[in-house]
C-alpha cells in the first residue's frame, strides 16, 4: 500500500523523531548514564504539588469535575481559561488584548503545524516561506511545513566570548524581506541554543514585519510570561502584528497539550478554525487545571519562586561541571546561557560531525540531541557551524551532570582526533 507524498514526508527520518524516540525509550528502558536529550520539563516537588492541589479542588466540586471531562470546548479553547490569560497578560504587559486575541491549540507544537500553514504555502498562485531570522532553531518546526522548503532562514553572526564562549546575534544586514515571505517566526529564549534576541534586535524585527505587514510570531515556550526561564533582563514586545505563543508544557504540564497563541483577531480565528477541522477542541483537563493559577496571578509567583529559581542553580551547576571537565586545551564553545532548558556546545573546527559525536555519546550511555536538524532553510553541507554542535538538556541531578560531563570530555577530545 502506497502512501501519499504528505505521508512519505511526515514519516520520514525527522529530527523530532529521533529526539522523541531517545527520550520514550530513555523513560521506558534501561536508563542511560545521562539523559541529556529530550526536552521534558524537570519535575519540581512544589510545581507538582500546587497541581495536586487544584486537581483536589476541581474533584471536590462535582459541575467542574464534569466539566472538565465531559465537554468539548469551543475550537477557540475554553472561555474561563481565555479570560485567565487575557487578564493575565494584560496585567503583566498592559497588551490590551481582548478574549478575540486568544487561540488555545492542542499543544503549541500543533499550533505552529497549523499557523505555518495557514500562512505560507502557494499564496495566490506564488509560493511564500516562514523566515526564520536566527538560526540554529527550534527543532520542532522543520518538518512541520506541508509544502516542502517552506523556511528561509538567516545565519547569525557569532560572537566569540573568551576562550569558551559564543554568542548568537541576529545578523540583519543578511535579511531580504519580499513578496514570498509569510511571517517572521523566532523562539525566545531560543531552542536550543539559549539565547535570549535582545530587546533592541525585537523591535528591529518587529518593525521589519510592520513594514511588510506580515506578522513576527514569538514562541515563548520558555519565556514570558511563564516560566519566564530568561536569566538576563528581556522585555516582552506585543503590537497588531504580533502573534506571542505560550505553552503550559514547560510550566511542567507536557502531557495537559495546551498552547495558547495571541495575536491579530483575524488570525486567531483562522487558528481556531482550523483547529476544530483537525481537533474538534483542545484538550481541557490542562486548561481546567490551571484556569485559577492563571486568573489569581499565583502562576506568576510559581515561576518566580519555584520554576526560575530551580533552572538557574541547575543551570550554575552545569555550566560549572562542563566548563570544569572539558578539556580546556581544545577550542569547544558553549553558547551563552540567557534562557532555556539547554546548553548549545560548539565543537570549532572538529574532524567529526554532530552526528558522529550523538552516536558516540549514546554508545557511551550519554544521550545529546545532534545539531544538525536546527537549522531549517540551511544546506548544513556548505555550513561547518551546523554540523559542529550539539543540544544538552541540563537540568538533571548533579551526579548525572557529573558522570556525563566526564564521557563528554573524552568524546571532545575524540572530536578533535
Ligand atoms: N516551542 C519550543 C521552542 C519548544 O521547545 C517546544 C517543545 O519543546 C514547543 C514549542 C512545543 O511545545 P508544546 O507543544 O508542548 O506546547
Amino acid at each position: 500500500m502506497q502512501l501519499s507524498d504528505f505521508g512519505k514526508q511526515m514519516s520520514s527520518d525527522a529530527g523530532i523523531l529521533t529526539l522523541m524516540d531517545d527520550l520514550g525509550k530513555a523513560l521506558a528502558g534501561d536508563k542511560p548514564l545521562a539523559m541529556f536529550g529530550g526536552g521534558n520539563p524537570a519535575q519540581i516537588p512544589a510545581v507538582t504539588n500546587v497541581m495536586k492541589h487544584e486537581l483536589e479542588l476541581i474533584m471536590a466540586d462535582d459541575a467542574r469535575l464534569a466539566a472538565m471531562l465531559g465537554n468539548y470546548d469551543t475550537p477557540q479553547g475554553n472561555d474561563h481559561f481565555i479570560d485567565a490569560i487575557v487578564k493575565l497578560v494584560n496585567r503583566e504587559y498592559n497588551l490590551g488584548v481582548t478574549r478575540d486575541n486568544v487561540a488555545v491549540t492542542p499543544g503549541s507544537q500543533n499550533g505552529f503545524y497549523m499557523l505555518f500553514n495557514m500562512l505560507a504555502g502557494q499564496t495566490n498562485g506564488a509560493k511564500r516561506k516562514i523566515m526564520l531570522p536566527i538560526v540554529p532553531e527550534y527543532i520542532g518546526y522543520r518538518d512541520q511545513m506541508i509544502e516542502p522548503d517552506s523556511f528561509v532562514s538567516v545565519r547569525p553572526r557569532i560572537d566569540k566570548i573568551g576562550q569558551h564562549e559564543f554568542k548568537y546575534r541576529i545578523d540583519f544586514d543578511a535579511m531580504q524581506i519580499d513578496e514570498s515571505v509569510a511571517a517572521i517566526a523566532l523562539s525566545r529564549p531560543t531552542n536550543p541554543s539559549g539565547n535570549v534576541v535582545t530587546d533592541d534586535e525585537l523591535s528591529k524585527l518587529a518593525e521589519l514585519a510592520r513594514q511588510h505587514d506580515i506578522p513576527l510570531i514569538i514562541d515563548g515556550a520558555y519565556g514570558l510570561p511563564f516560566p519566564g526561564v530568561i536569566i538576563k533582563s528581556a522585555g516582552q514586545h506585543f503590537d497588531n502584528h504580533t502573534i506571542l505563543s505560550l505553552s503550559l508544557s514547560k510550566v511542567g504540564l507536557p502531557s495537559s497539550r495546551v498552547g495558547i497563541f495571541i495575536g491579530p483577531p483575524a488570525l486567531m480565528k483562522a487558528l481556531s478554525s482550523i483547529s476544530a477541522i483537525l481537533n474538534l477542541a483542545s484538550p481541557g483537563i490542562g486548561q481546567y487545571l490551571v484556569t485559577q493559577l492563571i486568573d489569581s496571578g499565583e502562576i506568576m509567583t510559581l515561576a518566580r519562586n519555584e520554576i526560575q529559581p530551580f533552572y538557574a542553580d541547575r543551570q550554575q551547576q552545569a555550566w560549572e561541571i562542563f566548563n570544569q571537565k572539558l578539556p580546556g586545551d581544545l577550542p569547544w564553545r558553549l553558547h551563552s546561557y540567557e534562557g532555556t532548558y539547554f546548553f548549545w556546545l560548539w565543537c570549532e573546527g572538529a574532524q567529526k560531525t554532530s552526528k558522529q559525536l550523538y552516536d558516540y555519546l549514546k554508545e557511551h550511555s550519554v544521550i545529546v540531541v545532534p545539531g544538525e536538524s536546527f537549522f531549517p532553510g540551511q544546506n548544513i553541507e556548505e555550513w561547518d557551524h551546523a554540523r559542529q554542535c550539539i543540544r544538552i538538556n541540563f537540568s538533571r541531578p548533579d551526579e548525572e551532570l557529573e558522570a556525563g560531563a566526564i564521557i563528554l570530555a573524552e568524546a571532545v577530545r575524540w572530536m578533535y582526533n
